[in-house]
């Protein structure tokens, strides 16, 4: 069932939303091509969270052993931060959830390491795109597919592809919840009609080259079968009479 949030829940996800936004914009200052490692931008992610009062809601979901996915090159998501120095030219998804009073929000973007390629910075701006493409859609009376055609058409009329095995999701009291899935690609008039008060995290991932993905023997880090970039964005958004609300914003 999915639980519909009042105007008072949707501002205590908004002050986790603050959170999350903070945090991944304090990580992506602190990078400094050939000597930042993932490692320490996820230490730096979970003081933020803590000193903002909150609690990094990926630290030991289902086991994960950090507060912060972070997704080098070819890898999708669910990278684990490991002491690897980013290198200029790479480009970094970094992915975090806050719980803050008992409510959710999750959020992830994709940085440039410095300069990086021409191709590269085009699949970062493609994806970014993707994501307030399907966000625009997020409307009462729409459905969940109008959301997830507008990523896919965008995305694939740039000649990139979009995952398939993993999906966006609702949220709030807790990081996963109905609906289930929100994925980023499909067909538009078909799903859960979309209704004020669901709150749900959009979030395309979007490869360079093939959809497929491998999942590495640490269970968690998705990289793309063929080695090809990878960039995520994800916001928390609420749907209001108004239209969407982003609330992963500082
Ligand atoms: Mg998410």
């Amino acid at each position: 069932m999915i639980v519909l949030k009042s105007r008072a829940d949707i501002e205590k996800m908004r002050k986790a939303g603050r959170v999350v936004a903070r945090a991944l914009r304090v990580m992506s200052e602190a990078i400094i091509p050939g000597k930042t490692t993932p490692a320490e931008l996820d230490a730096l992610a979970k003081r933020i969270i803590e000193e903002a009062g909150g609690h990094p809601s990926f630290l030991n979901y289902r086991g994960f052993p950090a507060s912060s996915c972070i997704s080098v090159n070819d890898t999708v998501v669910h990278g684990i931060p490991d002491a690897t120095a980013l290198l200029e030219g790479d480009i970094i998804g970094l992915d975090l959830g806050v719980q803050l009073d008992g409510w959710h929000a999750d959020g992830a973007w994709t940085y440039p390491v410095g300069t990086i390629s021409k191709e590269a910075q085009r699949l970062l701006n493609v994806t970014r795109e993707s994501l307030f493409q399907g966000i625009s859609k997020a409307r009462v009376g729409n459905r969940i597919g109008d959301v997830s055609a507008a990523v896919q058409k965008y995305v694939e009329s740039n000649g990139y592809s979009v995952v398939r095995d993993l999906v966006g999701h609702g949220i709030g009291r807790n990081l996963h919840e109905e609906p289930a899935a929100v994925p980023n690609f499909g067909r538009a008039g078909k799903g859960e009609v979309l209704r004020e008060g669901i709150t749900m995290c959009i979030e395309p991932m979007v490869n360079a080259g093939t959809f497929k993905v491998v999942t590495l023997a640490d269970k968690w880090t998705l990289k793309t079968a063929d080695g090809s970039l990878s960039a995520h964005f994800e916001h928390t958004i609420a749907i209001t009479r108004e239209g969407p609300e982003i609330l992963t914003l500082e």
